[in-house]
């Protein structure tokens, strides 16, 4: 933590914080382990205070040994002033993407003389390199994920419903070791595959269907993210033709991602194979998006977004065709981009339509 800490603090002085407020949870856990739902950091150069209630302080110590942990029953407020005080700092950073209207109002009425300064971002900017110990997180994640599909595929069969897979594959993350899913499972079979995002419904599973499964795992804290499409019964012709350009769409963008290379290019890497076969208007969202603590993060694989690769960032990689009233193809995988390269997360197979 002393790492992320001593990195953070090197952007000081160009933000021109004296010091930083994080309320954003997910921030708050990067930067000292605290896992508990309530409490804030307060980070000046000198000094790391960790803010919470007495019902977790006993945790905040066994959790955040580089912080000095001080309890607060009610709100956070009048401990700041007195921080900045004491040790004569005046312009706070806050994260104003997470802090809300009246905790802000609050805050500026407390501290008159203080300047407040836009602080989202900053921890963000640091996230999104993964570090090691993240990256075996994630992969562990994204096998937990894996295994719990392999599982599932054996009693995908005709009449049972979209919600029953998806509760089945949350079942077998967690019997094997996951914090949960991480995030509602999509499970859309027959027409309702061309909603991309076509959470799992009560619909039952009919022979001839293309399903479409996007799911993933928590563990310690780090999500994974992959998507598989299966068909019941025997591919029609029209459906393997689709999976096939999807697929080659796919493998398109991952042998594009490398250090070096801008997000967007990697988006034109999947779009381009899809445009050329006629399908573009039928891939209307991003190829892909950067994940870790949070299921979304930055950089975006999209046609928007300049960010330049660097080792160490994680994002996934999902194109899909969508033919309303049809059905729909997605594939997706986790992967994290190398100097040379890129290393695949998520290893369930995809190489051919799976028919069950
Ligand atoms: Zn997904
Ligand atoms: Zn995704």
């Amino acid at each position: 933590m002393l790492d992320r800490i001593k990195r953070l603090l090197e952007h000081f002085d160009d933000a021109g914080f004296d010091a930083l407020y994080i309320t954003d949870p997910t921030n708050r856990f990067y930067l000292s382990g605290f896992s508990g739902t309530t409490g804030a950091l307060l980070l000046s150069r000198k000094q790391y205070c960790l803010l919470t209630d007495f019902r977790y302080t006993g945790q905040a110590s066994s959790e955040s040994p580089d912080y000095k942990i001080i309890e607060v029953s009610g709100s956070y407020n009048a401990i700041i002033a007195e921080f900045l005080k004491d040790n004569s700092l005046f312009r706070l950073g806050c994260e104003g993407d997470h802090l809300t209207y009246n905790q802000f109002s609050d805050l500026q009425k407390m501290l008159p003389g203080i300047e407040l300064k836009p602080g989202s971002g900053t921890v963000e900017q640091l996230r999104i390199c993964k570090d090691d110990y993240e990256i075996k997180h994630i992969e562990e994640a994204a096998c937990l994920a894996d295994q719990a599909f392999a599982k599932v595929l054996a009693a995908v069969k005709t009449g049972v419903t979209e919600r029953e897979i998806a509760l089945q594959l949350e079942y077998f993350m967690r019997q094997s070791g996951a914090d949960g899913a991480a995030f509602k499972f999509i499970v859309a079979s027959g027409s309702r595959s061309a909603l991309p995002h076509g959470v799992a419904s009560i619909k039952t599973i009919h022979g001839g269907d293309l399903v479409t499964f996007d799911f993933g795992a928590v563990y310690r804290g780090y999500n994974s993210d992959i998507t598989r499409t299966v068909v019941i019964g025997r591919p029609q012709p029209r459906q393997r033709e689709i999976y096939e350009i999807v697929l080659e769409a796919q493998m398109s963008a991952i042998s594009a991602i490398k250090a070096g290379v801008r997000a967007s290019a990697v988006d034109q890497a999947a779009r381009g194979v899809i445009e050329k076969k006629g399908y573009g208007r039928y891939f209307g969202h991003s190829t892909g998006h950067g994940l870790g603590l949070n299921i979304h993060e930055n950089p975006r694989l999209s046609a928007k977004d300049e960010t330049i690769l660097r080792p160490g960032m994680v994002v996934t990689v999902e194109p899909g065709i969508y033919l309303p009233g049809w059905g729909g193809v997605r594939i997706e995988d986790t992967v994290v981009v190398e100097d040379n390269g890129c290393r695949i997360l998520t290893r369930s197979p995809k190489e051919k339509l799976v028919s069950l």
